[in-house]
């Protein structure tokens, strides 16, 4: 793929109508372009990004046995109603009407219409457990839409939701979704950390928020910095095992302002471990037992009785993990998106010097993208007509982690290839391929 084919409008500075880098970058590395207010286009690379971080959520998901499907954006009003939440929702809720004057309305999130979906299809608790989720867009009619695609009004979220038949059974799925979390957010190399939260408009008692740590962050947190310490590497996707991993975390005092309370934190946490600070939600669980199914009468069948399934539900912002990832890695001094592989852009930059007079190096690129391709190393060639180190800026600034420079000093056979951040070395493409290969199996 050549660099001059994309579309990917790169802006010469820093958009002035944005505040936090994360929004400043997606707009100047043209990966988004707002179409109206808190309303955004994605174009190819930030698109590209966003697709890796959906397949890897996707992934943690079915890893735990959730089953994915897709609902609309465009629901009735009439589940709301048999919920209670139409009135409640308030004005966050876009409300639409149709031709038939049908009141509708654009989801801002879905345990309506998945306890409907449920209710006529399942009868029998013999079907339980059920975890089944969906990657679709939302839209939540905010109040102050800002920070770009970190708080809009429509968004892209994973949302899911479980199905149980007992509390204890509920608390089980729950601690699926909580380890599924915990992996999804190691893989995109963020330490996310689970704090207890308020619930909200969604309801229930038993609720965590995953946060980030970071500087323009809209959440306050408070927590015992030895929370970041605590290790799910090793637990099993079984009862004893799940309850073990959330008691070490809940050993630790950590939650958002809303659970707040200075005495409380005081007395928890010895002063040397007390943190406060900001952080962005990037994911949030929620139990609520009977809130749905029981004004909707979703009920299944056990030993003669009528029983109400116990539910939870469970988001992660995907659009909004784009710009997390920026906030948390952009490095600000050396100007460099420090994507990690997994969800970067391309993986290596191919960038030949051009010569008018000699089109060698550009051949010799085309080899190489040849090869790595043949490795699935998603590459790409720099064939624009600039000098090496505003193609490096270029690149550094896009946040692609390898790149091969061909020029004057890649003689022969061996390449000059450079790991940002890392000195830059001579190598021969295998062991370049080599390379980057192994990083991504890390990953
Ligand atoms: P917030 O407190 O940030 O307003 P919320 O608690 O209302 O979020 P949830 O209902 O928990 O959001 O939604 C699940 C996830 O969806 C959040 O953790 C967040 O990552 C993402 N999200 C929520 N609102 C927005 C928004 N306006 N723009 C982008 N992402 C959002
Ligand atoms: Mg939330």
């Amino acid at each position: 793929m050549l660099f001059s084919k994309l579309f990917i409008p790169i802006l010469k500075n820093n958009p002035s109508e944005a505040v936090i880098k994360s929004h400043q970058l997606m707009l100047r590395t043209g990966m988004i372009k707002q179409s109206s207010a808190g309303i955004y286009s994605w174009l190819p690379l930030g698109f590209k990004v966003m697709k890796k971080i959906e397949q890897i959520v996707r992934e943690e998901q079915d890893r735990i046995g959730a089953q994915e499907i897709l609902m609309p954006t465009i629901q009735s009003s009439e589940i709301w109603k048999e919920s209670g939440r139409y009135e409640d929702y308030g004005e966050e809720m876009l409300r639409i009407k149709d031709r038939q004057n049908r009141e509708m309305l654009y989801g801002p999130t879905n345990e309506e219409l998945i306890t409907d979906i449920f209710r006529t299809s399942v009868k029998s608790y013999k079907s339980l457990p059920q975890l089944l989720y969906h990657i679709q867009w939302k839209f939540r009619d905010e109040l102050r839409p800002r920070f770009g695609i970190m708080r809009c009004r429509e968004f892209y979220m994973k949302d899911a939701y479980s199905f149980d038949l007992s509390d204890e059974e509920a608390n089980f799925s729950y601690n699926k979704f909580f380890l599924s979390y915990l992996r999804t957010f190691q893989r995109l190399e963020l330490s996310a950390i689970p704090m207890a939260a308020d619930t909200g408009p969604i309801g229930g008692n038993l609720s965590h928020e995953f946060v980030i740590l970071a500087e323009t962050g809209e959440s306050k947190i408070y927590s015992d910095k030895r929370i970041f310490d605590v290790n799910s590497n090793k637990t099993k996707l079984e009862k004893n095992s799940l309850n073990e991993l959330r008691e070490q975390y809940e050993k630790f005092y950590a939650v958002t302002d809303e659970k707040f309370n200075k005495s409380e934190f005081e007395k928890n946490v010895p002063e040397q471990y007390r943190l406060h600070t900001k952080g962005i939600e990037v994911g949030h669980i929620f139990y609520f037992g009977d809130k749905y199914s029981k004004p909707m009468n979703a009920s299944v069948d056990f030993q003669g009785k009528k029983e109400f399934v116990k539910m939870g539900s469970y988001g992660v912002g995907v659009s909004r993990l784009v710009g997390a990832i920026i906030e948390a890695k952009y490095d600000e001094k050396n100007e460099i998106m420090n994507w990690p592989i997994s969800v970067s852009p391309y993986e290596c930059a191919i960038i030949p010097l051009i010569n008018k007079n000699d089109n060698s190096n550009l051949e010799k690129a085309h080899n190489i993208y040849k090869y790595l391709n043949e490795k699935e190393v998603d590459a790409i060639i720099d064939d624009a007509d600039e000098n090496f180190s505003s193609k490096i800026k270029k690149f550094n600034l896009i946040g692609i982690p390898f790149q091969i420079m061909i020029g004057k000093k890649s003689e022969g056979n061996l390449l000059e290839f450079n790991e940002i951040g890392k000195k830059t070395q001579n190598l021969p493409i295998e062991d370049i391929a080599k390379i980057i290969i192994n990083k991504k199996k890390i990953n």
